[in-house]
């Protein structure tokens, strides 16, 4: 399908982020959207993401927008009938230092006035939560029960459906090579797909690149602070009973 000539607003990238932007501007009324993915929905980062939904975030707003994300995550598959795979199988944080056990506790604090339940767990009662670990030199650990897991690519799949549902069209394939515009107000969007190039006429251009967001931000002059960190995963072969167990985090060794 070719783009159209005009939108109101355009969302680059069909990740997670580009495909939430698409379903909630839909949502307030805004269906005359494009969405511009130049390869394939969820291929970038989204793709690769463990999927974890942790509530407790640094501000009351992030808090907020996870509690929220984790809320809709549970009414997206009968909205749009894609499957999150959302899990509410909780999470554990442990300390291996006072200082961490500190921060771990006041942690617990923010989460209280936050609204999230957590609850603070001695060595025994991690081990009964998370049987599979050694806990000979843990000081003691938070529990967020409501914390969880989902799929990150059917969640974005998702969120796209319910977009499209509500009339945005959404497009595999295809380049955003350039924002137009006339001084400091956008004015269209150049692409590129299959040796073809056109111009999508609009007012409204959201930055959903992901990693290639700060690139695509400053061929307008725009100063985008993000990049990309290293990330390192393990595959392993079944482990029994670990599929059903809380979360677990350990922040002393950089490891979840
Ligand atoms: C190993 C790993 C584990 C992770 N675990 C978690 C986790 O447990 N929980 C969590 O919340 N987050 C996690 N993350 C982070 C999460 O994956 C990202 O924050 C999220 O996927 C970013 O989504 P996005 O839509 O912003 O970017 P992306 O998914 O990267 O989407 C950007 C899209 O823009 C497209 N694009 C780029 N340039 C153009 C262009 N010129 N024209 C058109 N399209 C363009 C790309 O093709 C891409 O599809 C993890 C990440 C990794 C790598």
């Amino acid at each position: 399908m070719t783009p159209p000539a005009h939108a109101r607003a355009v969302v680059i990238g069909g990740g997670v982020s580009g495909c939430s932007v698409a379903y909630h501007l839909a949502r307030l009324g805004w269906s005359d959207v494009v969405l511009l993915e130049r390869r394939r929905l969820t291929c970038g980062t989204t793709w690769h993401a463990a999927g974890l939904i942790g509530q407790l975030r640094p501000s009351r707003n992030l808090t907020r927008l996870a509690k929220y994300s984790a809320e809709l995550y549970a009414r997206l598959e009968d909205e749009t009938g894609v499957a999150t795979g959302l899990r509410l199988s909780g999470s554990i944080s442990v300390a291996l230092t006072e200082h961490r056990w500190e921060e771990l506790r006041r942690q617990a604090t923010l989460a209280h006035t936050f609204g999230v339940e957590a609850e603070l767990v001695t060595p025994g009662e991690v081990k009964a939560l998370y049987p599979h670990l050694e806990v000979g030199d843990v000081i003691g650990g938070v529990h967020l029960p409501g914390d969880g897991q989902g799929d990150p690519a059917n969640i974005a799949m998702a969120l796209a459906k319910g977009a499209r549902m509500a009339g945005v069209t959404v497009l595999e394939g295809v380049t955003m090579t350039d924002v137009a515009h006339d001084g400091r107000r956008v004015t269209g969007v150049d692409w590129q797909a299959n040796g073809e190039t056109g111009r999508i006429a609009t007012d409204v251009v959201i930055n959903c690149g992901g990693m290639w967001g700060r690139d695509l931000a400053a061929r307008s002059g725009v100063t985008l602070p993000l990049h990309a960190c290293e990330h390192f995963y393990l595959l392993t072969e079944p482990i029994d009973g670990l599929g059903a167990l809380p979360t677990l985090r350990v922040p002393d060794e950089c490891a979840y």
